[in-house]
């Protein structure tokens, strides 16, 4: 019977199967979120192997910086065929639950299959989702990354928030019904 990988590693094997790969060149792959958590989900890799944010130095900034234009023009090229309107962001997860580093690129209408807790939802929307030129800041200011464990993960528990207005809902159901609607005004 074949061996199925574990969950945790999964991801540093699926990047490299080319039916999984969406853009790459020699430093970085895009492949899709295989539970996305907006219509829009994908995620940029260093072909590198980097187990995490906190695996990186200076050496990294060059990589980094790349990342972030490579998704941009995935973003773009996206844009200028079917998805005229859709607004995008890309950042990472301050504790990031897989290994492999990987940059999030979504689309801010949060409406995936994949987005079913209040920790998906605090995920993306409160200061646990960092910005790539936070991560520079800090490699260019400190030489590392590094982002306090509990603090960071104390945000995964704050109150469910409209991302659009700000409407504070009780449950995820609740939240995501207030958003199909929020999205549409
Ligand atoms: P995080 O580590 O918190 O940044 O989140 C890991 C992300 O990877 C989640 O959005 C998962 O849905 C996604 N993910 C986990 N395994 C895979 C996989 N094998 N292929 C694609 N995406 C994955």
């Amino acid at each position: 019977m074949a061996s199925k990988s574990h969950w945790s590693t999964s991801l540093l094997t699926d990047m490299f199967k080319p039916e999984n790969i969406l853009k790459q060149d020699d430093h970085v792959v895009i492949i899709r979120d295989k539970y996305p958590k907006s219509k829009h989900h994908y995620l940029t890799l260093p072909k590198e192997t980097i187990n995490s944010i906190t695996d990186l130095n200076t050496s990294h900034i060059g990589l980094l910086k790349h990342m972030a234009l490579f998704a941009d023009k995935f973003i773009q090229s996206l844009l200028s065929v079917d998805c005229q309107g859709v607004k995008y962001k890309m950042g990472f997860h301050a504790i990031p639950s897989v290994p492999q580093l990987h940059m999030h690129v979504i689309s801010t209408d949060f409406q995936g299959a994949g987005l079913k807790t209040k920790k998906h939802w605090n995920s993306f929307n409160t200061e646990y989702f960092v910005s790539n030129e936070e991560i520079l800041k800090q490699l260019e200011s400190k030489g590392k990354v590094h982002f306090d464990k509990f603090k960071f993960s104390d945000l995964l528990h704050t109150p469910l928030k409209c991302h659009l207005c700000h409407k504070v809902a009780s449950n995820m159901p609740q939240l995501k019904e207030h958003i199909s609607k929020c999205n549409i005004k």
